[in-house]
């Protein structure tokens, strides 16, 4: 083989890409339900974008974007990450003149040159929602559930949010001042990300992996908070009691991308190891002005969706994921058409069927469902036809039943592929 997959990407395929399309069918139940409607944006952009809202002292626009020259050298970029585009999208389709909050959901490819490790790829995926439109905290309380509500459908009912407010330009204002002064005071002790930080945005030195008792001694964001930022992440702890949300105060938190304002939070996963953040998110009121267009105020979660992946059991439980798979084997051509209309039937009942037309021998038929991970073989040759029945087998258990043609369609139906026999 001359090719291999760029590094940090993967192929998805199998039994894993069905457990991923599930996964996506049901996240998307739980988004659509609060009222948020897909969006889908280029997985391009212009550069600018990026550089202008994520932060040109920012680890994504310093090291970690895909950006190329096309044929006429616009300067173009594999999206890092969805907000901003989100954003862009929102503000040149004149969305605003709607009025009221712009509810959006996204899921899709992202990309960042960052170092590949166990749940970081180059390559990602992300599903995200952003309410736009409303400054209130009772919607960043339902940006947090409604992510929270992404794991609750799998049957994570305690995770743990880590929250915090990062204030605004007012409040910044003072505190930067004084963060640039003891970041000054303790500079030996500083990585040298971290003195390159200090100097542009020192805000990020936050986000620093290493320099972990530096942070500790720096003076913290929610200590200087203005009254409108304050009050705000007031209510919104309260309104997150009121809904039973654990969260943990993290005075330490802040996001990695510049146009974050007021709520930050992230959902972590303690059995992820160093990669254990889920889900991140906040409010994003400096974005929409950033971009040129009004002051929009607006507040948004991004899920890695590996991640999610990576903390599900391999069997799922739920209708989709029982139903089996069918594997045909026809033996000879003159059964071809009655396994199509057979096939057929179960496909209209929302079945998998797969025809195996190759008319090779049994054997090497049955070697070919079982790689491809079906659940059941169907097999269909003369006699079959003759007695209007076919004989099953479950990949699984091994067992074999014949059913008639009539009751195909009822018997997977009743059973699904957990209870048949
Ligand atoms: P961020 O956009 O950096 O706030 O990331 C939001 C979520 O996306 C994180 O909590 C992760 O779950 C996921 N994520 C971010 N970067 C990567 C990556 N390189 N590989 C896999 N997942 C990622």
């Amino acid at each position: 083989m001359k090719f291999k997959k760029p590094r940090g990407t993967q192929d998805l395929l199998g039994k894993y890409m069905k457990k991923w399309r599930s996964v996506e069918e049901r996240v998307t139940g739980v988004l659509q339900r609060y009222g948020y409607r897909e969006i889908r944006t280029p997985i391009f952009e212009m550069s600018g974008l990026f550089v202008r809202t994520v932060g040109e002292s920012s680890d994504i626009v310093t090291k970690e974007m895909y950006t190329f020259n096309d044929k006429k050298g616009r300067k173009l970029t594999l999206r890092p990450e969805n907000t901003a585009p989100v954003m862009r999208a929102y503000l040149e389709n004149g969305l605003q003149r709607q009025g009221g909050i712009s509810r959006f959901y996204y899921m899709g490819p992202m990309f960042r040159y960052d170092r590949p490790q166990a749940g970081r790829y180059r390559q990602f995926h992300q599903i995200g929602a952003e309410a736009i439109g409303l400054s209130n905290p009772a919607i960043d309380a339902e940006i947090i559930k409604l992510s929270l509500d992404i794991y609750k459908e799998f049957g994570f009912s305690s995770l743990q949010v880590r929250l915090n407010s990062v204030g605004c330009m007012k409040c910044r204002g003072e505190y930067m001042i004084l963060l640039r002064e003891k970041l000054a005071e303790y500079k030996s002790e500083l990585c040298d990300d971290c003195l390159h930080r200090a100097e542009i945005n020192p805000f990020r030195v936050f986000d620093c992996k290493t320099c972990i008792s530096v942070k500790k001694k720096l003076p913290i964001i929610t200590d200087y908070l203005c009254g409108e930022c304050s009050e705000h992440f007031e209510e919104l702890c309260v309104s997150l009691e009121g809904m039973s949300v654990n969260y943990l105060l993290d005075p330490l938190l802040v996001r990695g991308l510049d146009y974050y304002t007021k709520t930050a939070y992230e959902i972590i996963h303690p059995e992820l190891g160093a990669q254990n953040a889920l889900c991140g998110g906040g409010r994003y009121d400096g974005l929409a002005s950033e971009l040129g267009g009004a002051s929009i105020p607006a507040v948004g979660f991004s899920a890695g969706m590996e991640r999610l992946m990576q903390i599900l059991p391999d069997e799922l439980e739920g209708k989709e994921v029982d139903r089996p798979d069918i594997y045909f084997i026809v033996f000879d051509d003159k059964c071809s058409i009655q396994a199509m209309i057979l096939a057929d039937k179960l496909r209209s009942a929302d079945f998998v069927v797969y025809i195996d037309f190759s008319m090779r021998n049994i054997k090497k038929q049955l070697k070919s469902a079982s790689v491809r991970e079906y659940d059941y073989v169907v097999f269909i040759g003369q006699k079959e036809i003759e007695d209007k029945e076919v004989t099953l087998k479950n990949m699984k258990s091994g067992n074999q039943v014949t059913v008639s043609f009539e009751k195909l369609v009822s018997y997977f139906s009743e059973k699904g592929v957990t209870g048949i026999e």
